[in-house]
């Protein structure tokens, strides 16, 4: 471990308040800090100093394009953020927030250019974690952070995460446990005509559309099972593990089973992806099997940490069967086409099945 990294372990549900003095002080001395979100660890800075903002890129090797996120701990610090706010947009921070939704508003003057990839729009939300709240209240600023991972690398879900990708590069790391959810925050841009989700996450399309009846959502990235040209900062080659990942579509079990068996048989060593019952398909094959659990919610939590994980076992390929698209599971579907960045495998059933 390095020198100049502190890493400071704090309990997640009160966090010490010495540990978070200290995180804050280093945020206001313009300092990078990652700490624990609901969603993922954050790699942090003074979102009103652009020195520090040039810091998180050059931390993450992230490139100028790819816009950050704005955290806030209180309302009141919204119009330090963005400007223009629509009444709508303040209704949903009402309901959502602290929660993992992200709005892309107009952008306060105060914000640099830097932080927003100089876009006139901001991405801002209030996470609910009371580590990352507990770090806005000391530093008084509102905070910039991106995941706190290596650019394409994916996202980190504990501080060890954080440590394997950023040691030396960043001043304190506070170490909270895993992140409850597992996966990044959902993305909605207020600022055309109809609402927009930019990038699924945290918080479900069916939620938000309670509120959002309108809300649009149109994956840009799936044209003929490969991406078409990325929205800003839905760049393709993210979340990618480094092994090559397929993923595996198809209504009939057995049908999708026997595809991805010959896929095993195709590469020397083969990591998997695997809910309970698809773990239990393939317990018995000479794989690297990494479960992600029953459930959406389950796989949203396990889904980086894998990804890490078999990345570490040296796999040549990483296998996966698509999510269901509801809940979580839109989200998940996300990262895995992602990862997989257009190595879908779609099984049709056999004829006269
Ligand atoms: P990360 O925090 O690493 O998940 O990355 C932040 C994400 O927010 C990136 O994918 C950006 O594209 C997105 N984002 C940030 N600001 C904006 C903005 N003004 N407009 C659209 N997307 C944004
Ligand atoms: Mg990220």
């Amino acid at each position: 471990m390095s020198q100049r990294t502190r890493v400071l372990r704090v309990d997640p549900v009160s966090p010490e308040a010495d540990a978070i003095a200290i995180a804050g002080r280093a945020i206001r001395a313009g300092g990078l800090v990652a700490f624990p979100t609901e969603t993922v660890y954050g790699l942090g800075a003074n979102a009103l100093d652009e020195a520090a903002i040039a810091k998180i890129f050059a931390a993450k090797s992230r490139p100028a394009s790819d816009p950050l996120i704005v955290h806030i701990a209180r309302f009141e610090q919204l119009p330090q953020v963005a400007q223009a706010i629509p009444a709508g947009a303040l209704e949903l921070c009402r309901r959502f927030w602290p929660g993992p939704l992200t709005l892309v508003l107009k952008k306060a003057p105060r914000i640099p250019a830097n932080l927003t990839a100089s876009l006139n729009t901001v991405a801002v939300r209030m996470p609910n974690h009371e580590v990352a709240l507990a770090l806005l209240q000391a530093a008084d600023v509102p905070i910039a952070a991106p995941s706190a991972n290596l650019f394409s690398r994916p996202s980190p879900t504990c501080a060890r995460h954080v440590i394997d990708d950023l040691a030396d590069r960043v001043d304190v790391v506070l170490d909270g446990g895993n992140t409850p959810i597992g996966l990044e925050s959902t993305i909605v841009s207020l600022v055309e005509d109809e609402p927009r989700i930019l990038r699924p996450g945290g918080m479900s399309l069916e939620s938000l559309r309670e509120a959002l009846p309108n809300l649009r959502y149109e994956p840009s990235y799936l044209a003929d099972d490969v991406m078409a040209a990325p929205a800003p900062g839905a760049m393709l080659r993210h979340y990618s593990p480094r092994a090559r990942v397929f993923l595996f579509s198809g209504a009939d079990d057995a049908e999708v089973y026997a595809a991805m068996r010959a896929e095993i048989a195709a590469h020397e060593r083969v990591g998997i992806l695997a809910s309970d019952t698809e773990a239990r398909e393939f317990a018995d094959s000479d794989v690297a099997l990494e479960r992600l659990g029953a459930n959406a919610d389950e796989a949203a939590r396990h889904l980086f940490a894998a990804l890490r994980s078999l990345d570490q076992q040296g796999v040549d390929c990483i296998l996966a069967r698509v999510p269901e698209k509801r809940g979580l599971g839109l989200a998940l579907w996300d990262r895995l086409l992602r990862a997989a960045v257009g190595s879908l495998v779609e099984v049709q059933a056999a004829p006269g099945d």
